[in-house]
């Protein structure tokens, strides 16, 4: 493990958004480190990488205080979690204010000794009234506001964290190791299927495989959190990730829910695509709509299908397709299918919208053309106090990921004016792409 470099702890009480910021920091503009597999963790660490430096990110889950036995375990594991780190980022939710919960943990915090940074989440638009002398009170310092979900924010608070932890040998990030060996070799593109239970995940994943491997799934005792199968397509193999097996494991409590939303997220971080299946008859559910904003802030392209759509009537219909632009808008420009895979009707769009995807995630833009697309949008509005970018290029793909070589570092506000030239310079429509900043020398 990378225990040499700095560590930074999210906690909080439950629904503060502490994993979608976890997600955020991981999603938007890092490098994502596989946990070693087999390994079934209760804190959830990532390796991630800022302006050329490299940290690690504890997201602790729920905070449980005074509750059953199982709360006791996941607070001293909380507990542990703080006591290693360098700096805690503690969030709390600024639309429902401080709870006795959130004075609890503030009170256990200050007698910690460890420096932390209030965060004040959901914080969506600067209209949105943040009351600041209301968490002052937990005695922390300044909250900073953000909005995990929404990306606000969420890189100035990644630079702010780099101000307050320390420097640790080797948490630079040099461009000669940043090239995974993999790479090198033509990678078969990942797939995974995510959805609520009962949507027909295992059903697709059937259909697409071309038999039935289910049985597998019902193994009693099988810890493994996915099933990877590969499928060949007139365009090239896919592997496609099922995670439909979680299903399979009794609901005993809340939190068994939520370790497998984790180990569904999990799966989509280290797959290329996420492929969200969708019960048409049932709309789009909360838990839906819980799911495609994580995989959202996760950054991976998404391909939303609506199965069992043979069952609707044209009314039905129509009111899913309303829906979908209401309750799913911030899965953007992502193809949605509709499909029935008990029938196998609609299946066949399936992978050539898939295909297309992943072209766009695999695809590399010459030197040249970056360059003259990061020279046009300096030209047009200059960073300020003489940064700029001296010279770039792509120096990977899944997820295209550009780096700029720049000779004094660039506020974020102007990273991301660059990363949308480079969006739509060349029109990269909903593929994530990713940004990566080094300082030279002229
Ligand atoms: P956790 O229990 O602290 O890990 O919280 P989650 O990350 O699961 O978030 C709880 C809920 O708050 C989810 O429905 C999120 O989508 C929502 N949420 C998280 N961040 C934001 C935000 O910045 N703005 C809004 N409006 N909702 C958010
Ligand atoms: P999973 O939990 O998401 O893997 O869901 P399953 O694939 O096990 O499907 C749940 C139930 O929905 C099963 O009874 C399937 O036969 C049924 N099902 C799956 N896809 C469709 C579909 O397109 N139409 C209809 N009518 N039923 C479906």
């Amino acid at each position: 493990m990378t225990s040499a470099l700095a560590t930074v702890v999210i906690v909080g009480r439950p629904n503060v958004g502490k994993s979608t910021l976890f997600n955020r920091f991981l999603g938007s503009q890092v490098a994502i480190v596989q946990d070693e597999p087999g390994v079934t963790r209760d804190r959830f660490e990532r390796l991630v990488e800022w302006q050329g430096r490299q940290f690690n990110v504890v997201d602790t889950g729920g905070w449980m205080p005074g509750g059953s036995e199982l709360d006791a375990k996941v607070s001293r594991q909380v507990e542990a979690a703080v006591r290693d780190a360098d700096l805690v980022l503690f969030v709390v939710d600024a639309t429902v204010g401080v709870l006795d919960d959130d004075q609890a943990i503030a009170k256990w915090l200050r007698t910690s000794g460890k420096e932390v940074l209030v965060v004040s989440n959901k914080v969506d638009s600067d209209k949105r009234e943040f009351d600041k002398w209301e968490f002052l009170s937990l005695g922390l310092g300044d909250p900073y506001p953000v909005s995990a979900l929404h990306g606000r924010k969420s890189g100035d608070i990644l630079d702010e964290v780099l101000i307050r932890i320390p420097r640790r040998e080797g948490d630079e990030v040099e461009v000669a190791k940043k090239k995974p060996a993999y790479t090198e070799v033509p990678r078969i593109p990942r797939v995974s299927i995510v959805g609520r239970p009962n949507v027909g995940k295992s059903t697709l994943f059937n259909r697409l495989v071309g038999h039935d491997r289910s049985v597998v799934h019902d193994m009693p005792g099988t810890t493994r959190d996915s099933i990877d199968t590969v499928v060949t397509t007139p365009d090239g193999p896919i592997t496609f990730v099922d995670t439909a097996g979680m299903r399979r494991r009794s609901r005993v409590d809340d939190s068994t829910e939520y370790y497998s939303f984790v180990r569904a997220l999990r799966a989509v971080d280290e797959s290329d695509i996420a492929l969200l299946v969708i019960d048409a008859t049932e709309g789009i559910t909360s838990q839906d709509q819980r799911l495609a904003e994580r995989i959202d802030a996760s950054g991976s392209p998404v391909v939303v299908v609506l199965n069992k759509w043979e069952i609707l009537n044209a009314d039905q219909r129509d009111e899913v397709d309303i829906e979908i632009g209401r309750k799913l808008f911030f899965v953007g420009d992502a193809p949605v299918l509709k499909m029935s895979a008990l029938t196998g009707k609609g299946v066949q769009k399936l992978l050539p919208v898939l295909q297309d995807s992943i072209e766009q995630y695999h695809r590399r833009v010459p030197t040249r053309d970056v360059n003259r697309v990061i020279a046009r949008a300096q030209q047009q509005q200059p960073a300020p106090s003489g940064a700029r970018v001296l010279y770039a290029l792509q120096g990977a793909s899944d997820p295209p990921t550009f780096t700029l070589f720049v000779n004094k570092e660039l506020p974020s506000t102007y990273l991301r004016y660059l990363e949308r030239a480079i969006r739509e310079g060349f029109e990269f429509g909903s593929t994530p792409i990713k940004i990566r900043v080094r300082k030279r020398s002229e």
